[in-house]
């Protein structure tokens, strides 16, 4: 059993909607990102990379090159599944932790979890998505950005 964690930030900038855990959620702003800015699955990402010793999302897809401008996040998740995979790795479960002022995301945590689940083939029940509040303090309250946290662990095959 090996365990990772990851966190992450996005912005926000003038938009109508931001990507979460692959959900589209509608908001008066978006993410300024290079990618779709979907900086749960980008915390996810990276917590699997470290859980697997194999480096942070940066290194795998940077923010120089092109081919992921604009990318949906899920493509890159899913690629690094198949990385771990092909490295005799899987996926015991994943818990991910969204702090976010606005907008409220409680009732779409469920959407995420199956989605999530789905990206990674793994069953529902191993798949937690958990939004907090930054009670108006800092960054995420002061409504800058989007922080997210995800621990994952893995189990060699
Ligand atoms: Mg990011």
């Amino acid at each position: 059993m090996r365990i990772g964690h990851g966190y992450d930030v996005h912005a926000f900038c003038e938009g109508d909607h931001i990507m979460l855990c692959g959900v589209r959620v509608p908001h008066s702003k978006g993410f300024k990102a290079h990618s779709d800015g979907d900086v749960a699955l980008h915390a996810l990402t990276d917590a699997i990379l470290g859980a697997c010793a194999l480096g942070d999302i940066g290194r795998h897809f940077p923010d120089t090159d092109d081919a992921y401008k604009g990318i949906d996040s899920r493509v890159l998740l899913r690629r690094v599944v198949d990385l771990i995979s092909e490295k005799g790795y899987r996926i015991n479960n994943v818990d991910i932790t969204i702090v976010a002022e606005k907008p409220k995301l409680a009732t779409l945590v469920d959407s995420m979890c199956e989605m999530v689940a789905g990206d990674l083939s793994i069953a529902r029940d191993r798949v937690n998505v958990k939004a907090t509040t930054s009670e108006k303090l800092g960054f995420v309250g002061q409504e800058q950005g989007i922080a997210a946290q995800s621990v994952v662990t893995v189990v060699e095959i």
